[in-house]
């Protein structure tokens, strides 16, 4: 149990004219006492003492005494488990928030349950207003879609329920979305419509369009939205943002998560995102890739660079691209057809010149590339991209990364080590689409190459970790236990166990290796002096607990540079 003594802070004098930024004073410290601390490297400690936002000291508890003072913060956490900060290693911090708002489906177990949602929303909603949701998935309901395409519902139910509002929503992938016939027509959808390249417009079989909108398709629909969007006022518009990031925010301090690595945001939220770090507004620590097309990054993008704004509150020092879309939708690029949709081969979403340009900008601007890579025909593309740029510009640790690195072709496993290429992983979408990656890539490729981190850790491959929220619940515990059992939670079901990852492999991919996937191994990921004081304690060691009880452990405090910035009620 905790024992946490709030000791009320007298202001002196001296203390009242602090600045802002310096309203710690030195001597102000957080000292947490366990005897299960997980330091992340050789030295153990009993006590951790934080001041100005950074460890001070490490050692025994009599080590402390010094810093014990009548206006220290002190947790006593003896019996529970403290660890670095989870860091969130590839998720999309302002769609997180905006998820929170909107409707969301990712524990529905079945159409039904979903259309019922919408109705409800649909009821309340004013004349014309859209409404939007995500996170449903065809392939993860319990109950069978009867009149179906590829296994998708077709739109007559949802059509009924909403008949004068546009519904828009947008598969958990984020690879695809579902519209209502009110959508549609607004969209001009009709027979005709081309499937856009990239995309695809799912049919029934007189050829009209059911309402599912994968890949780049789901582009004639979404802009329509956007458009819708573009009414509101631009105060608006940054009320419900900033909105979002406080949701966002608090739910990862609720989930033990510290930091956030965003995988893509656009100049504006960039720009946002500085300002908040530097007026002390951000609470959390988000690491951001800049998303633009090469054309709009090929001008001066110097400015949007940020290292470590408002006591490394930001950092934007990487580049997104991506080269396919993702497996549930058909869009992961892969060298051999499906085997449940023949002689298809997915998406290619970017052309490789698109994502060679991008590299170049990334390299002249010391920015990292990232890739989204699903397939194991995109991950060899981007391999290769990145083989040829190293060698080419004699570059080293540059600490590319592809993101997701989700189907590997064994011969290319080894690559990633050789070339020092991150492959920034996320434990629970293994679990997440255990459902259907046999029915999509058949047994063969699903046992040697899928979500394949054992392979890659053994190969030497530095492996992070997330959920790629809000595709994903953000919860850390839950792809943690994905990623030591590749067990579901629901049905206990099981997806090539051997190729699991130890307790501390999954503990070290969500916290130093996540850090040094950013170039940030030197302030976090860690437990050691001179660190940031990012500490995550938990009810459970998640080292020696059962299989079982790491679904048991609760987040008791979230810690970010020695403030609690969450606490278990
Ligand atoms: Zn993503």
């Amino acid at each position: 149990m905790i024992k946490y003594y709030p000791i009320l802070i007298v202001l002196s004098l001296s203390q009242i004219y602090v600045s802002c930024d310096e309203k710690e004073s030195p001597d102000n410290y957080t000292i947490i006492y366990s005897d299960q601390i997980y330091t992340g490297t050789d030295d153990s400690a009993e006590a951790i003492a934080i001041s100005d936002g950074k460890i001070v000291a490490m050692g025994s508890k009599e080590d402390m005494n010094s810093y014990v003072s009548p206006t220290a913060e002190i947790i006593d956490a003896t019996g529970s488990f403290v660890m670095p900060g989870f860091i969130e290693g590839h998720g999309h911090f302002s769609r997180l928030g905006s998820s929170l708002m909107n409707l969301n489906f990712l524990r529905s177990k079945s159409w039904d349950d979903i259309v019922a949602m919408v109705k409800e929303k649909a009821e309340n909603a004013k004349p014309g207003e859209w409404i939007i949701g995500r996170g449903w998935h065809q392939e993860k309901w319990s109950v069978p879609v009867h009149d179906h395409v590829h296994g998708y519902p077709k739109h007559f139910k949802l059509s009924d329920i909403s008949p004068d509002n546009p519904v828009l929503l947008v598969h958990a992938s984020g690879h695809g979305i579902f519209a209502n016939q009110k959508a549609m027509e607004m969209a001009g959808v009709n027979k005709e419509t081309a499937n856009p390249v990239g995309g695809e417009i799912v049919r029934d079989e007189n050829g009209m369009a059911i309402g599912v909108f994968e890949e780049r398709a789901a582009q004639i629909v979404y802009s329509l939205y956007e458009e819708y969007l573009k009414q509101l006022s631009e105060e608006e518009l940054k009320t419900n943002w900033l909105k979002g990031i406080e949701l966002a925010q608090d739910e990862c301090f609720k989930k033990g998560i510290t930091s956030f690595q965003d995988a893509g945001s656009q100049f504006h939220e960039l720009e946002r995102y500085t300002q908040m770090a530097e007026d002390g507004d951000m609470r959390i620590r988000l690491w951001a890739m800049m998303r633009h097309s090469s054309e709009k990054m090929s001008g001066d993008i110097s400015k949007y660079r940020v290292i470590g704004a408002g006591d490394d509150r930001f950092t934007c020092r990487a580049i997104k691209s991506e080269l396919d879309g993702a497996l549930g939708s058909f869009g992961a690029w892969l060298l051999e057809p499906y085997d449940d949709k023949p002689h298809f081969h997915g998406q290619n979403t970017t052309t490789l010149d698109e994502v060679k340009a991008i590299a170049e900008i990334a390299y002249r601007n010391d920015m990292q590339l990232c890739v989204h890579g699903i397939g194991d025909r995109a991950n060899r593309e981007t391999l290769d991209i990145m083989e040829e740029f190293f060698t080419k510009n004699q570059a080293k640790d540059l600490r590319w990364r592809i993101e997701h690195s989700q189907h590997l072709h064994p011969d290319d496993i080894p690559r990633f080590a050789e070339l020092g290429v991150i492959p920034a992983m996320q434990g629970i979408h293994c679990t997440s689409d255990a459902p259907y990656v046999v029915k999509r890539l058949g047994e063969q490729r699903a046992k040697e190459g899928a979500y394949n981190w054992r392979a890659l850790l053994d190969a030497g491959a530095i492996v992070t970790n997330g959920t790629d929220a809000p595709v994903e619940d953000v919860d850390p515990i839950e792809s943690y236990y994905a990623s030591v059992t590749r067990k579901r939670i629901d049905n206990g079901m099981e997806f090539f166990p051997e190729n699991s990852m130890t307790r501390e492999e999954a503990l070290k991919s969500y916290t130093i290796s996540n850090a040094y996937a950013a170039f940030e191994e030197d302030i976090k990921g860690t437990l050691e002096v001179g660190k940031l004081g990012d500490i995550t304690i938990l009810s459970k060691n998640l080292l020696s607990c059962t299989d079982d009880e790491i679904l048991e452990a609760e987040v008791l405090y979230t810690i970010v540079g020695g403030d609690i910035m969450y606490q278990q009620p």
